[in-house]
């Protein structure tokens, strides 16, 4: 089965925590700090394999996550990085956010991409010795990885598309121009994976050619298969469209024809404006009936389409065929591919969002922000509750309880801890 799209949900690892720690020996009476750092969480990314033709293995794997970093340890010892986590994908997908829909990447290129940074490891306190802040008895702890939920759709690379009706020849066409092994078979449907050939045209000289599955009437009101495949020659420089020249199955050559372009343009009108060859195949059981050739040419020239004709079986005009698209796409822009529209923002780990509430008569402090600060104080330490004190001072948390019009000796929460306001 061919799998094209798909939801899953990836999660970096989470950095590991600062240790809180004192150098111990014999004899030494108070040694200085020594917790070490936690190590890194590992990232999520994203690498093309070209073994891989479809999305069929996210099917039921829908949640990938990365390792955790471990934390850190006396004796200055780091924790150890959590391992990366990379996900192979056909060359061609694209990676969006769900939510948004925007692009995150396309990953056309061998370029690995990380999608989900883990989290940075916390500071031991080794980091936080200061000359009147000899024993730091707090810690940095670890950030959170990230999770999100993206959307995989595979969009094929490839130079040339092959479109056309069920059973014009497109995989034959394939199998004769490349080294790839479509399946070939005198029924419709066959073809349910996209196969890509490598089209050799001279000694260093070469295009991709895809052989799509074949559009069916109505496939571009998604009335069956035909739509998900139209995905995949999006971005083609330059479609060959197939026809039966001979109606071997009963239909009018030059109704096929236009019966696709009209798919084409019910899916997008960038689809329907890409170059187009048509090219009449079967001209083996054509005999004398020169007709259906020549009103395909004519369409074809008013159309402002190339126009060749075939036999894929007897390998008649296989030789111009490598020879005009060649021609035709060096006249063509390369490949379109996406730009990146999603900038992942650190936000997720350092804005500050801070709420200030009013409940009864408490006021209390919250949000992702402070839940990270107070993770990193030991409230039994002095130290560390100045560290927090100035913390909160700095992200203007005390000017936001004063403007709320906070008194002397109201109740504050802050986390888990409950204090009385001072000036
Ligand atoms: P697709 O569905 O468009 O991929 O078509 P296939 O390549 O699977 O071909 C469908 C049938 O048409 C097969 O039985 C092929 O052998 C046959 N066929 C393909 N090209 C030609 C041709 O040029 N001449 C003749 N006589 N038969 C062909
Ligand atoms: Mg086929």
């Amino acid at each position: 089965m061919f799998i094209d799209v798909a939801k899953i949900k990836i999660a970096s690892g989470k950095g590991g925590d600062g240790k809180v720690s004192f150098h111990r020996e014999k004899y030494v009476a108070s040694g200085g700090p020594d917790g070490g750092d936690g190590g890194r969480g590992g990232s999520v990314i994203f690498q093309v394999d070209d073994n891989l033709s479809t999305l069929l293995d996210f099917r039921y794997k829908k949640k990938y996550v990365a390792a955790n970093g471990e934390n850190g340890m006396a004796k200055r010892m780091k924790g150890k990085d959590g391992a990366n986590l990379v996900i192979r994908v056909p060359r061609g997908t694209i990676i969006r956010d769900r939510k948004t829909g925007q692009v995150i990447q396309d990953l056309s290129s061998d370029e690995p991409f990380i999608v989900a940074k883990g989290g940075n490891g916390g500071w031991g306190n080794t980091h936080f010795a200061t000359p009147t802040r000899q024993t730091p008895r707090f810690a940095k702890p670890g950030q959170p990885g990230v999770e999100m939920e993206i959307t995989l759709e595979l969009k094929l690379l490839a130079d040339v598309g092959l479109v056309g009706f069920p059973n014009v020849g497109k995989s034959t066409l394939l199998s004769v121009v490349s080294a790839a092994r479509p399946k070939i078979a005198n029924y419709h449907f066959t073809t349910l994976i996209p196969n890509l050939g490598v089209v050799r045209v001279g000694e260093e000289q070469s295009f991709v050619m895809a052989d799509i599955p074949g559009i069916i009437e109505g496939a571009a009101e998604g009335a069956g298969l035909g739509h998900d495949f139209l995905r995949h020659i999006d971005r083609c420089r330059l479609l060959l469209h197939l026809v039966d020249a001979a109606g071997s199955e009963g239909r009018d050559p030059l109704e096929d024809v236009k019966t696709i372009n009209t798919e084409l343009a019910g899916y997008s009108e960038f689809l329907a404006s890409r170059p187009q060859i048509i090219v009449a195949n079967k001209t083996d059981l054509l005999g004398d009936a020169r007709e259906p050739v020549e009103a395909l040419r004519k369409y074809a020239e008013e159309h402002g389409f190339g126009f060749l004709e075939l036999s894929a079986a007897t390998g008649q005009g296989i030789k111009e065929l490598i020879h005009k698209t060649w021609e035709e796409l060096q006249e063509l822009p390369p490949v379109f591919t996406y730009e990146p529209e999603f900038v992942q923002t650190e936000e997720i780990v350092t804005e500050r969002d801070i709420t200030v509430e009013k409940v009864e008569d408490y006021y209390v402090v919250g949000g992702a922000w402070i839940e990270k600060i107070m993770g990193s104080v030991n409230t039994d330490d002095y130290e560390s509750r100045l560290y927090m004190d100035r913390m909160l001072k700095n992200a203007g948390v005390y000017e936001r309880l004063e403007a709320m019009g906070v008194q002397e000796g109201d109740p504050v929460v802050i986390g888990d801890l409950e204090f009385e306001y001072v000036h």
